[in-house]
């Protein structure tokens, strides 16, 4: 099968063999669901299945697969088709509302503008609130005319299982960290020992795996490599036995606790920075050469012999608890002081 580069953000989708057939089979039997439940992790392609799904069903030129030339072909690319209909969360909110469903009802209760099948594809489906989620189905049950939905979901069970019967589920599944080491080495140039980094840090996803390489101009604007090095230099340096050090490791906690917090917008990425450093602490102790940070080898096995595992186990849950405080909207700054005054405390 030919993967239609035109579309961005194909590069998980070649691991998607499976999948692919299944859709493949779909467009030749000319079969086409009513609805469609694609399911997964963030990134893995499922996005872009969903339009090479539409472009095959509406092609002009071809019975199945997407010739890429025709009118439908070219306008789905270019996102300008009239009767590919997408609902997504609004910025700011935090559920996909019934009037966006009941606005969507009005749209599809007329016939398509020009498309053989009209695609509705729902992003973040699992984000429909229960009485979004009824009113789809409504449409699920008395499906319009020559139109078919197709649902993306991360996490299935928050949705209605009347809904899901009536989608025909496909799963996505995650890449491997040596799938998407290769793609980062052998498409992208990457250093061999950061994209194993990446990988690593970035369990199963290539798009933001790229981002942490600075492989994405466009989202280039802030230099992952170096705030990694910067980041596990800086939490070695607070976990280093005191008489190792000149300033007090509490106050370096502090003032790293200071720099992160003035950054909100890049503190997620950052925790999973710091599990990356507490995980290798763990490791250490008998795999070290399984470690994330390979760059940092030498110092990982010089301070797991200064450390005891339960110490860093206990620092492993507070970290959890961390998390757990800073999506629940606690203070920033005071639930990191508490952390890395925690772990400076050797
Ligand atoms: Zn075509």
């Amino acid at each position: 099968m030919v993967i239609d580069q035109t579309l961005s953000n194909f590069d998980q989708m070649q691991f998607q063999a499976e999948v692919l057939l299944e859709l493949d089979h779909i467009l030749m039997t000319k079969k086409i669901p009513n609805a469609l439940l694609l399911s997964g992790n963030l990134n893995t392609g499922r996005k872009e299945a969903a339009f090479w799904f539409a472009k095959g069903a509406n092609c002009q030129n071809s019975a199945g697969q997407a010739c890429g030339n025709c009118i439908s072909c070219r306008k789905i690319d270019a996102k300008t088709h009239p009767d590919m209909l997408t609902i997504e969360l609004v910025k700011g909110k935090k559920a996909i509302s019934i009037s966006q469903i009941r606005q969507l009802g009005t749209v599809i209760s007329s016939r398509p503008n020009e498309a053989y099948y009209r695609m509705v594809l729902i992003l973040d489906a699992h984000l429909m609130n229960v009485q979004a989620q009824n009113a789809l189905l409504k449409m699920l049950e008395e499906p319009p005319e020559k139109t078919f939905f197709v649902l993306i979901a991360n996490n299935v069970t928050l949705l209605l299982p009347t809904i899901i019967s009536r989608c025909r589920s496909i799963r996505f599944l995650p890449l491997t960290f040596q799938q998407i080491k290769n793609i980062l080495v052998d498409e992208y140039k990457a250093d061999p020992l950061l994209a194993g980094i990446a990988a690593k840090t970035w369990d199963a996803d290539v798009k933001k795996a790229k981002t942490w390489l600075n492989l994405n101009p466009q989202e280039h604007t802030i230099d992952w490599i170096a705030r990694r090095k910067w980041l596990i230099a800086s939490l070695l340096d607070i976990t280093l036995p005191q008489d190792k050090q000149d300033k007090t490791s509490i106050q370096k906690g502090l003032l790293l606790s200071s720099k992160l917090s003035l950054e909100p917008d890049l503190l997620e990425d950052m925790m999973a920075i710091i599990k990356t450093f507490l995980r290798d602490l763990a490791v250490s102790f008998h795999h070290p050469q399984k470690i994330v940070n390979l760059d940092f080898f030498d110092s990982f096995t010089d301070i797991s012999k200064t450390l005891s595992q339960k110490k860093i186990f206990k620092w492993m849950d507070s970290l959890f608890e961390t998390e757990r405080k800073l999506t629940s909207n606690c203070t920033i700054r005071l639930t990191l002081d508490s952390f890395f005054l925690q772990i400076a405390q050797t």
